[in-house]
């Protein structure tokens, strides 16, 4: 079987990667597993190009295939924003970052938002490809729920009437940005790994 290294630390997301990508030929291993250490500067300008940065270095630290995601939340009012910068938005923790979007967003009557997620592979002949994911929402003023991270409990989705931070981690799976991106990254990969 084909092995395959996701560049990422959160074993949620190396879950969710195994899950959704099961029936492909591939072993997917995380960095750790491949017995590699190390710090990636992301400095790209879109959430493909820091996607891309990650899969190269990773395939570059292994000498095997690679993938890397980058993912964050970008609303209309804000023109994008925090969107890369969305895990740095401000100092702190998850609640200082939603407290600060709420307080950029007080005066803003268009709370349309969406949670973005670019996918990036690095195959064995080298030949790169991107994917991205998308999930609509609305901005509310308060946080709802204490489920998911980041921005999930201000993140309401109109299909379920309710936020991320209140959906289940299993119907959150099945729709998010992440989702949708392994999604389409696994009708390319179908053809490419067998
Ligand atoms: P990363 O790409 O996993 O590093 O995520 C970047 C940042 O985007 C996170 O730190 C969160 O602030 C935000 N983000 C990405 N995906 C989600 C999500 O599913 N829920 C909430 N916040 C998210």
């Amino acid at each position: 079987m084909k092995r395959m290294i996701f560049a990422t630390g959160n074993e949620n997301k190396m879950k969710e990667i195994r899950e959704i990508l099961g029936a492909l030929p591939l072993e997917i291993l995380s960095m750790k597993e491949a017995g590699i250490q190390a710090d990636i500067v992301e400095d790209g300008k879109t959430f493909e190009e820091n996607a891309i940065i990650k899969a190269k270095s990773a395939a570059e630290f292994t000498g095997l295939p690679a993938l890397a995601d980058d993912s964050g939340l970008c609303v209309d009012a804000l023109d994008g924003a925090p969107g890369i910068y969305s895990a740095r938005y401000c100092e702190g923790t998850d609640e200082d970052r939603n407290a600060f979007l709420l307080k950029n967003m007080q005066d803003k009557e268009n709370r349309a938002c969406r949670f973005v997620c670019a996918i990036a592979c690095v195959l064995a002949d080298g030949e790169t490809l991107t994917v991205r994911g998308e999930c609509e929402g609305t901005l509310l003023r308060e946080n709802h729920g204490a489920g998911g991270f980041g921005y999930d409990p201000l993140f309401y989705v109109e299909k379920y009437g309710c936020t991320f931070g209140e959906l289940p981690a299993e119907i959150k799976n099945t729709i998010s940005h992440r989702a949708n991106a392994l999604n389409k990254l696994k009708a390319i990969l179908k053809d490419k790994v067998n």
